[in-house]
């Protein structure tokens, strides 16, 4: 395992590389050392089943065998791709998995600064379709109809990845605990002095560390989708990794961030990056549906908050208006 492990007399924390990302987990009032290799192996075994960017992963046997024949796959990602698959339809097409022939083309942070061409984003485009994938449970397969599709679960596995962690610590009895996930937050119980955990809410207009407010939660996790995650800034327009699977553009919606706050990390994960296509009026309908709250950084500079989170958001920016470096235009 290539994570670095520091003991302390609160608990036991590590840093490693998994999901594409640098993740932390802390454990307070445990010190087990092979319990929390365990959870970190969990999520690498995850990475190894889900990444699009390892050849031997299931979804790169989806990808690769696409209009050819379907793809034996663990029974693990058939079931994420089943959640997946219906997140699409629940979502009328905002979240997609089947999005990467965009996300390759577009290739945000990957290729620098480029803006493809119209007929480019339609030929992709035209690959784009959740209903093209198809789940064999009885076989174990899964099948892209048309040569060129591919799938990427990128906008869901991290918060799947972090339900699979925070189980296996409550398992093993651990009863206040931090999960870090690229920025995807969950939490077990509460802080070891039983108040509440303190996350912050990152400001998408604003340089890493600078926070609209803080958020207040127990046991609930907390999810962002921002423009501000990978992006670049052409002629004062900001062009991000969040894809709107109806234009194949980034999502330009009238929002900078999205910050989910729920029950379990998976669905927060697939919300917010729903929420953010959809925006906020629809997003919030959304939300309502699948009982999350959730804090939304608008262009025009305001912060807003769903009624749930009344009382559990502390932040300056209420109201106040961002300093949003490259709107989208
Ligand atoms: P997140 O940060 O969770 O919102 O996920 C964003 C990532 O999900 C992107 O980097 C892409 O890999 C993928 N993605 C982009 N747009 C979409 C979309 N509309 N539906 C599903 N996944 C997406
Ligand atoms: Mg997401």
């Amino acid at each position: 395992m290539n994570a670095k492990t520091t003991t302390d007399s609160d608990g036991i924390a590590c840093r490693f590389y998994s999901l594409g990302t640098m993740n932390s987990i802390r454990l307070y009032g445990c010190s087990e050392r092979e319990l929390l290799e365990d959870t970190v192996k969990r999520i690498s075994e995850i990475n190894d089943r889900m990444s699009a960017y390892q050849p031997e992963s299931d979804i790169s046997q989806i990808n690769f065998h696409a209009g050819w024949k379907p793809a034996a796959i663990s029974k693990e990602t058939l079931r994420l791709l089943k959640t997946a698959k219906n997140f699409s339809a629940f979502t009328a097409g905002a979240f997609d998995i089947t999005i990467r022939p965009l996300v390759t083309l577009w290739g945000i942070n990957q290729k620098p600064q480029f803006i493809p061409e119209q007929q480019e984003i339609s030929s992709a485009l035209s690959l784009v379709n959740s209903d093209d994938l198809q789940l064999d449970e009885a076989n174990g397969t899964a099948y892209l109809k048309k040569a060129g599709q591919a799938v990427d679960l990128g906008g869901i596995a991290k918060g799947y990845a972090a339900d699979e962690a925070k189980r296996l610590l409550e398992e093993s009895g651990v009863k206040s605990a931090l999960i870090n996930l690229g920025g995807n937050i969950l939490t077990i119980g509460s802080r070891p002095d039983g108040t509440p955990w303190k996350i912050g809410v990152q400001n998408p207009a604003a340089l890493r560390g600078e926070f609209l407010g803080m958020l207040s939660v127990q046991g609930q996790t907390v999810v962002t989708s921002g423009s501000n995650e990978r992006f670049f800034v052409k002629d004062g327009v900001r062009y991000h990794h969040i894809l709107d699977p109806h234009t194949g553009m980034p999502a330009r919606s009238g929002l900078l961030s999205v910050t989910v706050v729920g029950a379990d990390s998976m669905t927060a994960d697939a919300l917010s990056t729903a929420a953010f296509v959809l925006g906020m009026e629809k997003g919030i309908r959304l939300l309502k549906q699948m009982k999350a709250e959730a804090v939304f950084a608008a262009e025009d500079g305001r912060v807003y908050l769903t009624e749930g989170l009344i009382g559990q958001f502390e932040g300056s920016h209420l109201g106040h208006a961002l300093n949003a470096g490259g709107l989208l235009k």
